[in-house]
């Protein structure tokens, strides 16, 4: 089991920025409305992610931390198979396996919370804990156990700037939740989470929506899209100020890229990125979102209505940005 959750943990968990986004998407998932996460050394040593959402029993902690082992994974050689599995059920299982690892949560409705204690997946306590309602989970010493993970990883500062981006662009696409991001002692990321995208945009980017920056709203044929795009002289030197969200979940998706690109590039002049945020829904039968074992992409069931919607949201934006 330790070694079937070692070999899993490489798909599902490939750096610390991708344990802050399974840690937060089950935050969201428990109807969280404040979470705050802390990083040390780009979240190699520590990470702390705290929500005041559902919380667990004591009984549903202990589940949440198991992962029912599939018949079909023998060795590492079935490895190649997993990649079609899904991986659902698997992050914390899969994070406790290449960590040091404890989980403290506590239903609002009972007097003590329970903690939970996983060192490279062994399970070493589980006890009555005092703690506020919510859920906190600490990670530390990521890969400890599996170097050759660990020396994939890129400096601290790359590290925590993936991690940066991914709270970045989770309280983007949930701004009716409070985040807090506190980056080696420092906080980096404060969004209030009061529901208004563009207070969400100002408070992670610093530019004021009408100044720089123009709202988009626009609906067709059973697409709509919301969020803001900048004017076309405001660039960045990478896409890391790009946020793309498909019916709720932060992805990237090279149609939808080349959407913008197109739109902005009669007026975008060369070797620059614009800051582009877009939520878009399209009907849930449309699209696929278990292709890709972190969730990171989508399959759409036809890509050029997307393509068609994105480039004329942001042309029409940027063409009437007072409206
Ligand atoms: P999945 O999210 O795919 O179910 P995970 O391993 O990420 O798998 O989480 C396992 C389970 O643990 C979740 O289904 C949920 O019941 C519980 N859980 C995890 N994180 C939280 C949290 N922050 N608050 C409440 N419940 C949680
Ligand atoms: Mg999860």
């Amino acid at each position: 089991e330790v070694t079937i959750n070692k070999i899993a943990a490489g798909e599902v968990v490939e750096r610390p920025a991708s344990v802050i986004k399974e840690l937060l998407e089950n935050s969201l998932d428990a109807g969280a409305t404040s979470i705050e996460v802390e990083i040390a050394d780009g979240g190699t040593s520590y990470m702390r992610v705290t929500d005041n959402g559902s919380g667990m029993t004591e009984e549903d902690a202990r589940l949440a931390v198991l992962r029912h082992a599939t018949s079909k994974i023998k060795s590492v050689d079935d490895l190649f198979d997993i990649a079609s599995l899904g991986f659902r059920g698997e992050a914390l299982a899969s994070i406790a396996s290449v960590s040091h690892f404890s989980l403290t949560t506590r239903k609002v409705d009972q007097e003590l919370g329970t903690q939970i204690l996983i060192d490279g997946g062994k399970f070493t306590d589980c006890l009555p804990f005092g703690a506020q309602p919510g859920t906190t989970i600490e990670v530390r010493d990521l890969f400890f156990n599996t170097p050759a993970r660990r020396k994939f990883l890129k400096t601290e500062r790359t590290e925590g700037a993936k991690i940066q981006d991914i709270v970045g662009k989770l309280a983007l696409s949930n701004p009716h939740v409070a985040f807090k991001l506190i980056n080696n002692d420092t906080v980096s990321i404060v969004v209030p989470g009061n529901g208004n995208l563009m207070d969400t945009v100002s408070a992670l980017y610093g530019y004021k929506v009408s100044d720089d920056i123009f709202p988009i709203a626009y609906e067709s044929e059973g697409i709509t899209i919301h969020g803001v795009v900048s004017k076309p002289t405001l660039l960045k030197s990478s896409r890391i100020w790009q946020t793309i969200v498909v019916n709720n979940r932060v992805i990237s998706d090279k149609a939808i890229t080349k959407a913008i690109d197109n739109a902005y590039h009669a007026l975008l002049p060369k070797g620059g990125y614009p800051l582009v945020l877009l939520t878009i829904s399209v009907p849930p039968a449309s699209v696929d979102i278990n292709v890709h074992p972190r969730k990171s992409e989508v399959k759409f069931e036809d890509d050029k209505p997307v393509f068609k919607a994105v480039y004329h949201a942001v042309l029409q934006a940027l063409q009437n940005p007072l409206q």
